[in-house]
């Protein structure tokens, strides 16, 4: 590298002058605000007015009728419950709003490469300062605003900035590029000059080298744009079924609460006719629709909403502690119902750690110089000598030593790995390329499957091309003698090359699971083309040599693989390297069983597309291996298996893997991979391990599960609420519930149990399961009739109880067992306290059981939930002081309860709970 970069020191005088390279966030409305919007909410204005109403009737029975003060209790009852109820929902979505802010930071911790203090180096994203020199490369996002002082090929996609998504960039005159340091040359002509790059737009071809101009707000993205933000007001495939479930039962219990009304008006002129009086008749219908109103809060599931913020932003947040960055809101639960991962082979199922075990030189020692050569400089890659922990987050780490020091790879893994392998026995690669005029270089891609460089040769000027790549590639092009041999070369060893040694050896590589590399060279004339197009046209190649690059298997991945299997996933790898080797990989990870699996199912890149669609369609899922495989061929096999019905997840790391990273359901990026492949994919593998990869379908999995959960719960108390409302609405003039004992069991279940439930951890169990339909509808028929029939239950329950409480004067529970029912017709306070307590605790142990909802486990097991357990104390505590505490009691209408009432209540209640474990352990046994 001929730069030599800032020093330390000019780093940080640089940071403190210009600042750092972060993009402040945009300003959020004020908290007030935020919080005022919820009282937008329609639910929020239904019980507005209802409050409104209840100040109204509540000032007629205090002036006009007379009545004590103690009428004003439930007014204020339902103002305090809608603070509560709005300062909760505002508190816990306030809090996922955090979780996100910290997953959009992450962005900025992306390594970039700059040269430092001489040598170059990886720093986070966010250190880049002004004066930096940043090597960009191809996938690279342009990390902040500089000037260009070399490019080669070098296209940017500037369609976030200008809109033009392919925009060709060159180097800047050398005069200019003195001016950098003191001030921004902007040729007043240009709005964007073609020697300046911009933060946040993309190398899409080609690299280059920029000296940094201005960072963080100071950049063009900066001052026009935003920061890129994860907007979580996106609605997900399952958040637009849940709106739509919402939708439903709101619609039916508008619908009841009408007829509600509708049949308490006619009861009326039933009982007392057309002449009843309208001041008695005014206040029955006041009360009617506060009747209607508190059917409508608690039948609304308006903690639907909350309950997947909640738990996407809980599962995003632990979805990173098990490297996955979830980078579009939907991907969490999709892995969740994925039935296909089509993952490649490189840094997935393999450690990327690779070490060049053999080098075959075909030649004599000049021939060593010129593979040397052609090493050093047809390579983008570099090491950083500077790099002292090998876990360092940034890049992949090698098994090379200086100094007793890991040596860390910036670039591309397989080029570090030859600079290391020439680095160990003593060869110098920088000394290689000092002083080397490159002409042209065709970087590498999966496409091409080489790599190919022009320069003239720093030992006697002549102009050579070295090429590097899938050795039957470059087998092809090699047809004659090396050229060191004279200017009119003899044809000795192409006969060896073509079809001699090198191809038994490749075989013998390939089957011990080596990556193999061929190296090739010639040597050009003045003028004479080598590249033409993006594409190597010189066809006077001479072989050199073969390298055999180790890369092992990670040792967590056959796991992982083997537990995706049983979860019903099935897995296929789809990966550039040749079929001998993806198939060895294959066996050493479990997913490739000689004699079980037949050898169609393993196929090339190249047959495949010459497959016609339907052919594809056909085979698309027996296919366990595609090796040789090209980013379309990955799309193409991603489209087939889609059509087949499949939920399909696919890994890529290259630019060009983005076309397959978008159409697949969910597209994961590698962490080591490029800007371009993770903007287009939907997680980021921060790690890089397919063992993340299991993991994400099991958070996606309990992400669903969790929701159902909440689900369970919340329409079962709706089914008792409504019921009883309705029932209690015929039977008598009150309800057995008012309107603020309505509110908390309506606080309850949406905003405590949401919170419970959503966040629930992740089960191991989900990945014994097969994956769930595609378009299976959230509410299973278990799950429903469970809601229909627990929820019937409770309301029979709760009915009985009514009934005698309307027939006979209960004063402590234990009178049940002998009572002599009457014609009483009324309630008093302590039967109303008995009603409501009940509901309350039969629905407190309830949660514990849709806690268990599919878990095959114990309601009993507490490990890991201290969120629920929370939530449990808070809402018996809650119970227990609106009971015992004087103040609420008026509030909430209720009166103290004896500790004899207490036990039998909660003794009884925990029925609900000994019933289900008994169920468990019954259907466990049998
Ligand atoms: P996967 O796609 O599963 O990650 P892979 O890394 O082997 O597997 P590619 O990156 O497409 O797939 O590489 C295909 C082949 O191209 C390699 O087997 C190797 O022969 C050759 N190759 C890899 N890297 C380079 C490089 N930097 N320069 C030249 N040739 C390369």
């Amino acid at each position: 590298m001929r730069y030599s970069g800032l020093t330390e020191a000019q780093v940080s005088e640089s940071r403190r002058q210009h600042g750092s390279n972060v993009l402040t966030p945009p300003e959020r409305e004020p908290l007030w605000r935020q919080f005022l919007s919820k009282f937008a909410d329609p639910l929020i204005i239904v019980l507005l007015i209802a409050g409104g109403l209840s100040v109204g009737i509540s000032i007629y029975e205090h002036f006009g009728l007379g009545q004590g003060t103690e009428v004003f209790f439930e007014p204020v009852g339902i103002f305090v419950a809608i603070l509560l109820a709005t300062g909760l929902a505002f508190y816990f979505e306030h809090q996922a709003d955090k979780e996100f802010l910290v997953l959009n930071s992450v962005d900025d911790d992306e390594p970039v490469e700059v040269v430092r203090e001489g040598g170059v180096r990886q720093v986070a994203r966010r250190d880049v300062v002004v004066g930096d020199i940043v090597v960009l490369n191809t996938g690279d996002e342009v990390a902040a605003d500089g000037l260009l002082l070399e490019a080669t090929r070098l296209i940017i996609d500037e369609s976030t900035l200008t809109g033009e998504p392919l925009s060709h960039k060159s180097a800047a005159a050398p005069a200019s590029v003195g001016a950098t340091h003191c001030g921004r040359p902007h040729p007043a002509d240009f709005t964007y000059p073609p020697d300046h790059v911009y933060k946040g737009t993309k190398v899409m071809d080609g690299h280059g080298v920029m000296q940094v101009l201005a960072v963080g707000d100071k950049t063009e993205q900066g001052r026009v744009f935003e920061a890129a933000q994860i907007d979580n007001s996106v609605k997900t495939p399952l958040s637009e079924q849940l709106d739509g479930l919402g939708l439903w039962v709101a619609r039916a219990s508008y619908g009841v609460a009408a007829a509600v009304v509708i049949g308490r008006i006619v009861a009326f002129f039933l009982a007392y006719g057309a002449d009843a009086a309208l001041g008695p008749f005014i206040a029955y219908l006041l009360q009617t629709i506060m009747l209607a109103v508190t059917l409508v809060v608690v039948s609304v599931p308006e903690g639907l909403p909350m309950a997947v913020t909640l738990s996407l932003a809980y599962s995003m947040r632990r979805m990173l502690k098990t490297n996955n960055l979830v980078r579009r809101l939907h991907a969490c639960e999709t892995m969740g119902a994925a039935t296909v991962i089509c993952t490649d082979k490189t840094g997935t199922l393999t450690q990327n750690q690779m070490k060049v075990e053999e080098l075959k030189l075909y030649g004599d020692e000049a021939s060593e110089e010129l593979l040397f050569e052609g090493m050093a400089i047809n390579s983008t890659a570099e090491i950083d000598f500077t790099a002292s922990s090998p876990t360092a987050a940034v890049g992949a780490t090698f098994h090379g030593f200086a100094s007793g020091r890991p040596l860390q790879v910036v670039g591309n893994p397989t080029e570090g790995a030859l600079l290391l392998y020439m680095l160990e026995r003593g060869v110098d690669y920088s000394a290689l390329r000092q002083g080397v005029e490159v002409e042209e270089e065709l970087p590498f891609t999966t496409e091409l499957k080489y790599m190919a460089t022009v320069a003239r040769s720093r030992a006697d000027g002549r102009r050579m091309l070295y090429v590097k790549g899938a050795p039957e590639i470059i087998l092809d092009l090699c047809l004659v003698g090396a050229p060191h041999e004279g200017a009119a070369p003899a044809p000795a060893s192409v006969g060896a090359t073509h079809c001699g040694r090198p191809h038994s050896q490749l075989a013998l590589y390939q089957q011990r699971a080596m990556r193999t590399l061929a190296f090739a060279i010639q040597e050009l004339h003045d003028g004479e083309e080598a590249i033409k197009d993006g594409r190597l046209v010189a066809r006077r190649l001479s072989f050199l040599g073969l390298a055999a690059i180790s890369d092992p298997v990670r040792p967590d991945v056959a796991g992982a693989v083997d537990q995706c299997l049983m979860a019903g996933i099935d897995v296929k790898i789809v990966t550039g390297d040749t079929p001998t080797t993806a198939r060895k990989i294959g066996r050493e990870i479990g997913l490739w069983r000689d004699g079980a699996d037949e050898d169609d199912q393993i196929i090339t890149g190249p047959e495949l597309s010459a497959m016609t669609d339907g052919e594809l369609l056909q085979r698309a899922q027996d296919l366990k291996i595609v090796a040789r495989a090209r980013p379309m061929d990955k799309k193409r096999l991603v489209e087939a298996l889609q059509q087949r019905g499949e939920v399909v997840a696919v890994t890529g790391d290259g630019t060009n893997d983005a076309p397959a990273l978008r159409a697949a359901h969910v597209g994961l990026s590698m962490g080591s991979g490029t800007a371009v492949a993770k903007e287009a994919s939907d997680i980021t593998i921060i790690d890089n391990s397919f063992k993340s990869i299991g993991k994400a379908v099991m958070w996606g999995r309990s992400l669903y599960q969790n929701i159902q959960r909440f689900l369970l719960f919340q329409l079962t108390v709706n089914v008792t609420a409504c019921l009883l409302v309705v029932s209690g609405a015929f039977m008598g003039t009150e309800s057995p519930l008012t309107v603020t004992q309505m509110l908390w069991i309506n606080l309850i279940m949406d905003t405590f149990a949401a919170t419970a439930l959503a966040s629930l951890p992740p089960s191991e169990s989900v990945m014994k399961q097969p994956p769930r339909p595609r378009k299976a509808f959230i509410l299973s028929g278990p799950m429903l009739w469970n809601i229909l029939g627990v929820g019937g239950f409770f309301f029979l329950l709760l009915l009985v109880l009514l009934y005698i409480f309307q027939h006979a004067d209960v004063r402590q529970l234990s009178d049940l067992l002998s009572l002599r029912l009457g014609s009483k017709g009324h309630l008093t306070t302590y039967e109303l306290t008995l009603l409501f307590t009940i509901f309350v605790m039969t629905h407190f142990f309830y949660l514990f059981c849709a806690r268990a909802y599919a878990s095959g486990r114990s309601a009993l097991h507490f490990r890991g939930c201290q969120g629920l357990m929370t939530i449990a104390i808070l809402i018996f505590l809650g119970q227990v002081a609106m009971v015992e505490v004087p103040g609420l009691q008026q509030l909430f209408n209720v009166c103290g309860l004896s500790l004899k009432d207490w036990v039998i209540i909660i003794i009884g209640s925990s029925l609900v709970l000994l019933t289900r474990e008994a169920w468990h352990l019954a259907t466990k046994r049998a």
